[in-house]
């Protein structure tokens, strides 16, 4: 409404960006790449791109491209601009994310993640549709920004007019401005309140009852117009019990009350939101909606910490660690763990108290822990993470030694060979460390190598459209849905679509019935399958196809003739395969590891397990479990060198597979 967008417009003006906008601008001008530093909240994610635009920069028909970490931020983002513009998002304004593009021919202000513009790059390497590109969140290090610092310090040379600007927290902008030849530095002037931190006395057995104690005790104990609550939480499960603990508490307290004749507080004076990536948009929203005469209480992942701010915080109860996903080069494996955050993140988290006034941390841990337990800054995710599929894009755009690329933080060298050797066992990269054909066209693909690699060699055996089908399944999270009140009964239906030698066919089993049923959504429902997860499957499956008819890869049915689909299965993950060893037991076979195959998996349920497996993913839980797995034969895996058989009658087999 036009009383809205005013009073948007109002709040607009107040914000610390908006008082420097002509300074900024100026120094856009004068410069090619600007560091812009600012506190969290002061507008340099929603007001930077259109002080851009409103300076001209999109008057040459050009567009202004914001990078951000996280898919969940550059949708939010957005929205927020198309919204503070009075504009149809998508349209002025626009995002895209991996296999979703909401854009069109008259964006002119794109928010995108980073993996999408280091994609861009891969196709227009000039990146001449842009005039400006900020990259926001730089401070957060992660992988893809990490590596568009690189290419950037070669295209800004050649493309004198394209603009950086590059956005931070204090931490890291110092090193920024000086990876650019010592780029100017702009400080947003802002105001902050001083937070009380308060350290755990004793260290804590249980962060999430902790934080629901805290949560309640000052919900309890202040009055709800004193301001709201966040919660640092480390990922989706342990947000959702949050969520769900403090609603018990506070009823039970309530219930107590009434018992005692005391007069009750309601659950309706609180408002208790959760905040991760998998969440869905809409709900996402709600944290930035007002609650009159109620408490807010979000609880997030750390994109609360710098990428999304909500107003109005006083109280930040904080964890002391996020999921951090790490690299373990001898087992060849990203392994999500939960670590201790680092003291700089600490700080940021705290932080958000005092945007508004004075604020409290409570820290669910001890001082000594903060000094102790915790590393002064974050490491970089590209010192820690698998490499392989930014090695490819490398690779790709013709980086011959990447060690020698410019980075900003090398990344360790005993990454980056596990990392290639991976590369190699899948045939992208010839014994000299050469990009082959095969890796060219894995490169691309918008997905990581395993899955490309089995689409190509479908494509040579003619079972792409299976292929397609499973790899598109295989980049959508929860196919199966399995509610708490209903498991047997889902765990029931969930065996219907069993194939007994392999998680990918049933994927696959999955996706035909839902097509031989008109993808309906009622019978989703009554087979405990999560119609959004599928109707996105469907959506990367049509993307993914037109993509092979540009590129003009053949797309074949292979019919009823599944043994070739394993095949192409096989063959993406020739360095994720097991050997049975004992009863249940697998020993992967490039290092020896322990694993045992998930009790969700339609193998375990078949009965004989398989001498010969590959699989999808690895879950360190209590156990070392492999997820979405196939049986193979092991005559399939000789190629890559893992097993030696001397069976020359099987040899022209391996071949003509074409893996
Ligand atoms: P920064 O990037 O400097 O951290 P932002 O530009 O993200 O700051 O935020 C500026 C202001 O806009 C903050 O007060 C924030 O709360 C508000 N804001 C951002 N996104 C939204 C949204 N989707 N809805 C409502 N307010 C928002
Ligand atoms: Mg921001």
């Amino acid at each position: 409404s036009k009383e809205n967008f005013e009073s948007i417009q109002r709040v607009r003006k107040t914000l610390p960006a908006f008082k420097a906008r002509s300074e900024l601008l100026q120094i856009i001008r004068d410069n090619q790449v600007i560091v812009v530093i600012g506190e969290t909240g002061s507008g340099k994610t929603t007001q930077l791109a259109q002080f851009l635009e409103e300076d001209g920069y999109c008057n040459g028909g050009q567009l202004i491209g914001c990078t951000q970490p996280r898919r969940v931020a550059a949708i939010s983002v957005a929205t927020r601009v198309a919204m503070e513009k009075g504009v149809k998002l998508g349209n002025e304004v626009g995002y895209s994310i991996r296999f979703e593009d909401k854009t069109t021919s008259r964006t002119k202000i794109k928010f995108m993640t980073d993996g999408i513009l280091l994609r861009e790059t891969l196709m227009s390497t000039m990146l001449e549709k842009y005039s400006c590109i900020i990259m926001d969140e730089a401070h957060e290090r992660s992988l893809n920004t990490d590596i568009l610092f690189g290419i950037f310090k070669n295209l800004l040379a050649i493309r004198r007019d394209l603009k950086l600007i590059i956005t931070s927290a204090t931490m890291n902008a110092n090193k920024f401005s000086q990876f650019f030849g010592g780029s100017p530095m702009f400080t947003i002037p802002g105001r902050t309140f001083p937070v009380e931190t308060v350290f755990s006395r004793h260290p804590v057995s249980d962060y999430v009852e902790s934080a629901i104690l805290q949560a309640s005790k000052i919900h309890l104990s202040s009055p709800v117009s004193s301001g709201d609550i966040l919660i640092f939480m480390t990922g989706q499960e342990d947000i959702e019990a949050t969520c769900a603990g403090l609603r018990e508490k506070l009823s039970e307290i309530n219930t107590k009350k009434r018992l005692g004749n005391m007069e009750s507080t309601e659950l309706n004076d609180i408002e208790i939101l959760p905040i991760y990536s998998a969440l869905p948009a809409d709900v996402q929203g709600k944290i930035f909606n007002c609650t009159p005469n109620k408490r807010k209480v979000v609880v997030a992942t750390n994109i609360a910490e710098t990428s999304l701010t909500v107003d109005g915080v006083k109280y930040v109860i904080d964890c002391g660690y996020s999921k951090l996903k790490v690299y373990n080069p001898q087992i060849g494996l990203d392994i999500l763990q939960i670590a201790p955050i680092s003291m700089a993140s600490a700080n940021q988290r705290s932080g958000r108290a005092g945007r508004t006034g004075p604020g409290i941390a409570y820290r669910l841990y001890t001082e000594d822990s903060f000094f102790d337990d915790m590393y002064v800054q974050t490491i970089p995710e590209i010192q820690r993470t698998n490499l392989s599929n930014t090695l490819l894009l490398l690779k790709y755009l013709g980086v011959k030694d990447v060690l020698a690329f410019p980075f900003v933080d090398p990344p360790p060298e005993q990454i980056v060979m596990s990392s290639l050797f991976e590369l190699w066992t899948v045939g992208a990269l010839d014994n000299f460390g050469k990009l082959t054909e095969l890796g060219g066209q894995m490169a691309s693909f918008p997905l990581q190598p395993s899955l490309s690699k089995m689409l190509l060699s479908a494509s040579q055996s003619g079972c792409s459209e299976e292929v397609l089908t499973i790899v598109s399944m295989l980049s959508v999270p929860q196919i199966f849905y399995r509610p708490k009140e209903r498991q047997e009964e889902s765990d029931q239906a969930r065996t219907r679509f069993f194939v007994p030698e392999s998680d990918h066919l049933t994927l696959l089993n999955v996706f035909s019935q839902w097509k031989a049923n008109n993808f309906s959504s009622a019978w989703c429902r009554r087979n405990f399958l999560q119609f959004k997860s599928l109707q996105r499957a469907k959506s990367i499956r049509d993307q993914l196809r037109t993509l092979m008819e540009k590129k003009r890869i053949i797309i074949v049915s292979s019919g009823t003739d599944w043994d070739i689909i394993r095949k192409c299965v096989c063959s993406g993950y020739a360095h994720q395969a097991a050997r049975l060893s004992g009863l249940n037991k697998y020993v992967h076979l490039r290092n020896g590891l322990e694993l045992r195959i998930h009790p969700a998996s339609a193998l375990f349920r078949a009965g004989d397990l398989p001498p010969y497996v590959v699989y999808h993913e690895m879950l360190l839980t209590s156990n070392e479990y492999i997820n979405t797995v196939t049986a193979v034969d092991p005559f399939w895996l000789m190629k890559y060198g893992l097993l030696f058989y001397n069976v020359s009658r099987r040899r022209e087999d391996v071949e003509d597979s074409g893996i």
